[in-house]
């Protein structure tokens, strides 16, 4: 390894770029905090324009080859890169925690498998990508698989190594070139991530990585005219300005975005085990897309149900997040600490009531407190607005036509969690929630073959299995008339 360097939990990490397989600085630095204590971990080069037009020029050149290997040739080079994920695990789940404050025994259970199956899934799943035809009277459809060329790829500092493999995967699969824009507030597990693909012999170009901060790195790299994909996880508010960069280039994009998820609890429901599905949801700090923050619990167990979710809570333990027993961890930044302090504040100012929690956690800087909300009237902000912290809103209901409607009642739609011990309602109340995954009597499971995504202010498009593919791929038709060859 050459060029600038950190030590980050013993580990050594690259805080440049990775461009056309070798290891590139900017002059222009940004400072990388750890949002555990707040200390300087490193600063790391911020790229612009000549740093993604080098990138791009990269990838572009890189991918006739790639492309042409098929997704035969590519599995050799993607099982090696996976293999290199998991050999690395306690690295990479070390990095990650004091990057973005993430719970280390998290990383190391299921985020870092989860990266390496990210990888190894979509490179098996591409051998199904082949082609097929159909069959019509006067031709033949010979349906083609193309790869698309080169993909941009953001992401955001949640969970930036397992939704960043999560792109990767079926981006190379598919026989793309990518070009990666880390978090600016997370950006080294997919520094690590560069370093592990070139030791898997992934040849130089076909994976670059980009560091910098989002208005400038991510900027170009969605405003450059040779990117023939991108793939965007963050909020809704960013995914508006790259939607009119991809608009400008008719390129087509996919979105993950934010949610403001429900979790509804029926009478009929096992209570213990939604209790503690209900606890979970402070995991991270609450800083995980797919939190359902809004908990709906059918007004006739209600006193009951309140005092389960309350013994469950009092065991979400805040400290930090190297620590086993900790449950809940610091926000990643002063300036989310702050966001997240405001919706609380607002929300205390328009009359919800803090059942528990609603102050800063007696811990440190960036740490705040599990925190539920009653007396929450349906239009308040703290109803409708993604907070990203460890923050519920309580709300009843007393039959399933308004549990749905008080479900629907925002923009978002991103994923919902129901528990009843009843199928038939159960699949009743799930059929008319607007949610791109409805989790009934579970939570956060997630197969890589299911589709996953947004509705409304969620996101655009699915990604997973066969949709992360056509995604990834230009889905050809060769139509051939029937007897007209010799
Ligand atoms: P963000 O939108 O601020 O940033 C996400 C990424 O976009 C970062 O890498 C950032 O540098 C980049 N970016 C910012 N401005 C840009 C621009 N103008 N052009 C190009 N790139 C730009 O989001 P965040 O605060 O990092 O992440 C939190 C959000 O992500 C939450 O809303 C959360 O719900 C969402 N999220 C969604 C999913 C999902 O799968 N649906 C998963 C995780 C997080």
């Amino acid at each position: 390894m050459s060029g600038n360097m950190a030590k980050v939990a013993g580990v050594d990490v690259s805080t440049d770029h990775f461009i056309g397989g070798r290891r590139v600085a900017s002059k222009n630095k940004f400072s990388n905090i750890s949002p555990i204590d707040g200390s300087l971990l490193c600063e790391v080069s911020a790229g612009g324009k000549a740093e993604v037009d080098q990138a791009v020029a990269a990838a572009r050149k890189a991918f006739p080859a790639w492309a042409a290997l098929g997704p035969k040739g590519r599995l050799p080079y993607l099982k090696k890169f996976a293999e290199g994920i998991k050999a690395r695990a306690a690295e990479l789940a070390a990095v990650e925690t004091m990057d973005n404050g993430s719970l280390l025994l998290g990383n190391v259970h299921r985020v870092v498998p989860r990266a390496a199956q990210n990888i190894e899934f979509f490179a098996d799943w591409a051998l199904t990508l082949e082609g097929h035809s159909i069959d019509s009277p006067e031709v033949v459809n010979h349906v083609r698989y193309d790869p698309a060329g080169v993909a941009a790829l953001i992401t955001p500092w949640n969970a930036p190594l397992m939704l960043t493999t999560w792109k990767v995967g079926p981006a190379l699969a598919a026989g793309n070139a990518v070009v990666v824009k880390p978090p600016e507030w997370a950006p080294l597990t997919c520094s690590l991530m560069a370093d592990i693909a070139h030791a898997a012999g992934l040849p130089d170009g076909v994976l670059n990585v980009v560091q910098g901060i989002g208005e400038e790195a991510g900027d170009a790299l969605v405003n450059h005219p040779d990117v023939d994909r991108i793939s965007f996880t963050g909020s809704t508010d960013t995914a508006k300005i790259i939607g009119q960069a991809a608009a400008r280039s008719i390129t087509p994009m996919s979105a993950e975005l934010g949610g403001k998820s429900p979790f509804i609890v029926c009478a009929d429901a096992d209570l213990d085990a939604a209790a503690q599905t209900v606890a979970a949801q402070y995991m991270n700090a609450g800083q995980v897309c797919l939190a359902g923050t809004r908990v709906m619990v059918e007004k006739s167990i209600e006193p009951g149900f309140l005092e389960k979710v309350r013994t469950a809570a009092s065991h979400m333990v805040v400290g930090d997040p190297r620590d086993k027993d900790t449950r809940v961890g610091p926000l990643i930044h002063k300036e989310h600490f702050e966001r997240v302090a405001g919706f609380v504040d607002r929300a205390k100012a328009a009359g919800a009531v803090p059942l528990w929690g609603g102050n800063r956690a007696n811990f440190g800087e960036l740490y705040f407190e599990p925190t539920l909300f009653t007396h929450v009237s349906p239009e308040l902000e703290i109803a409708q607005r993604e907070v990203f912290g460890p923050v519920l809103t309580w709300q009843t209901f007393t039959d399933d036509d308004e549990v749905v409607a008080m479900a629907n009642n925002t923009d978002y739609g991103l994923a919902g969690t129901l528990f009843s011990r009843n199928e038939k309602r159960a699949m009743s109340i799930a059929d008319k929630v607007t949610a791109g995954t409805l989790w009934v009597n579970c939570f956060f499971v997630r197969d890589l073959a299911a589709p996953f995504g947004g509705a409304r202010n969620s996101g655009i498009g699915r990604e997973g299995g066969t949709w992360s593919f056509d995604f990834y791929t230009d889905i050809k038709n060769i139509s051939v008339r029937k007897g007209s060859f010799a």
